[in-house]
């Protein structure tokens, strides 16, 4: 394995370890928040707390086309991925609309937000959890 090759594994490897939805669970576990994940609703969402009916997406910005400066174009086959990431952003909207007609509360987390402010972002979910009084810490 060459040098570079080395890097990149690692620095995929690094990537995953820190991947948003896990950052964002460790973070409200250890505020006390007892949560669901891989729960089968409708969009399986990256959080669950089914009681309150409240439904966390941590969405990556390049993937779900959130038009902030990481979620550039590719260059190249750029209408192939036009289309897909256009579809993503489709099927999040119909996703969001089928929550919503089942009873739930949708909250999204956005990797920008994040990367750049994560303290506040944090807070921010934290704060719209507790005021849906589903606290179990004491
Ligand atoms: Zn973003």
């Amino acid at each position: 394995m060459s040098r570079e090759q080395r890097s990149r594994n690692m620095s995929r490897i690094r990537s995953k370890n820190t991947r948003p939805e896990i950052d964002v669970r460790k973070y409200l576990f250890s505020r006390g928040y007892r949560y669901r994940v891989n729960y089968n609703i409708t969009g399986k969402p990256d959080i669950v707390f089914p009681k309150k009916k409240i439904a966390i997406f941590i969405h990556g910005c390049f993937w779900h086309l959130h038009g902030c400066k990481y979620s550039t174009m590719p260059k190249t086959n750029k209408q192939f991925w036009e289309n897909k990431l256009n579809r993503n952003k489709i099927r999040d909207k119909i996703v969001e609309s089928r929550l919503d007609d089942e009873g739930w509360k949708i909250y999204t987390v956005w990797e920008c937000e994040l990367k750049e402010e994560r303290e506040i972002c944090l807070k921010k979910l934290e704060n719209y959890i507790k005021n849906k009084n589903i606290c179990y810490a004491h």
